[in-house]
């Protein structure tokens, strides 16, 4: 009997289908679209740590050409795509940079434990490291630590997804690389970026050595990144994967995901970004004490500062009101725009937030 596969597949879901929930926790929450189920339905199954995987092959094949590198290698993350380009670039007793709220920094630093490198965090402003500090630490780096590797981010997470302008990335690479140093782009929300800036994603790798894109955010896919450079970092980077443990067998059913994310879902994040804009300018006027950022691609950073309330209580009364964000330090709640926040949602995330302002 044929099923199609939306029947087989409970929690498939479009835009503002079923829940009446608004859920700005995270881009990652997105679902699988209906032409990814059509298209890891009929997905290749070869072994990925056998003879290899043909649908695996052509999402690497296509990212690299994409990007302009050499060769690309599919990962079940984007943190251990992160740390698969650290560990092949990067020796023990060396030191890797990065902006000091890097997501490498903030988030993944435990990897330095396992690379035996030193993560450096150099101080920044919007995400873009201060070329002066990072010219200075490269200098220093000959004198103590020896620098390895540079990394940088574009869309940058914690700077409510600032972007990196054509010009900081031309910067970085050209001072690191006059030490001879390579440079990571953790581009996470890469896509992102490339949509703010209105230019082809090649434009930024053009600047890095190796890049990690994401397919699970605002892409949609349900699992998967992808980690592009020269051939021989990515040859390294096989068997770097599977002593992480990050070879998978089937994985075809999700590099078809990726690829359909890949191909479909980029220009519709433009949506995502004028919805982030519209939330940013409404929470404003509210005129409640709250200072919500103005946002480059789909974050937005909520300032509760001048607020009588603290984070924890923000996040339980929005909750109250069907509305889910995520707690940021001790003064932020941060709200990310994605597929299934259509015009309907975002209005009702932004009458929940004037419900409790007025409430006061
Ligand atoms: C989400 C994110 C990551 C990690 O991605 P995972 O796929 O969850 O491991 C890395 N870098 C940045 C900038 C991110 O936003």
């Amino acid at each position: 009997m044929q099923v199609s596969a939306k029947e087989r597949i409970p929690g498939s879901f479009q835009p503002g289908e079923g829940s009446s929930v608004v859920d700005l926790r995270s881009d990652t929450i997105t679902k699988p679209t209906q032409s990814m189920w059509e298209a890891m339905l009929h997905a290749s199954l070869g072994d990925d740590g056998l003879d290899g995987d043909v649908g695996v092959r052509a999402l690497e094949q296509e990212v690299a050409a994409l990007l302009g590198k050499e060769a690309a290698l599919f990962m079940p993350s984007a943190t251990m795509a992160n740390l698969v380009a650290i560990l092949v670039q990067s020796r023990r007793q060396r030191q890797v940079l990065m902006e000091a709220t890097a997501h490498i920094y903030t988030t993944e630093r435990g990897g330095s434990t396992l690379a035996g490198v030193s993560y450096t965090p150099v101080t920044g402003h919007r995400g873009a490291m201060d070329i002066d500090l990072l010219r200075q630490t490269l200098n220093a780096s000959r004198a103590s630590l020896s620098t390895s590797l540079v990394c940088v981010e574009t869309s940058h997470n914690n700077a409510g997804g600032a972007v990196l302008t054509l010009e900081h990335l031309r910067e970085v690479h050209e001072k690191s690389a006059h030490h001879g140093v390579p440079v990571h782009l953790d581009g996470a929300r890469l896509f992102n970026a490339a949509i703010a800036l209105q230019r082809p994603a090649r434009d930024m790798t053009v600047h890095v050595d190796t890049v990690t894109i994401c397919l699970s955010k605002g892409l949609s896919a349900p699992a998967g990144a992808v980690l592009a450079g020269p051939h021989t970092a990515i040859q390294r980077g096989v068997s770097v994967r599977k002593m992480l443990g990050g070879t998978q067998r089937q994985i075809g059913i999700m590099a078809a995901a990726g690829l359909a994310g890949l191909r479909t879902m980029v220009p519709r994040l433009a949506e995502d970004h004028r919805r982030a804009i519209r939330l940013s300018t409404s929470i404003n006027a509210l005129d409640a004490g709250l200072v919500a950022s103005l946002p480059e691609t789909n974050i937005v950073m909520v300032d509760l500062g001048s607020t009588r309330h603290s984070v924890e209580v923000w996040v339980a009364r929005l909750e109250g009101e069907d509305v889910l964000v995520r707690p940021w330090g001790a003064r932020q709640i941060r709200c990310v725009t994605h597929r299934h926040i259509d015009d309907g949602a975002l209005e009702r995330a932004i009458a929940g937030f004037s419900a409790i302002a007025s409430g006061d």
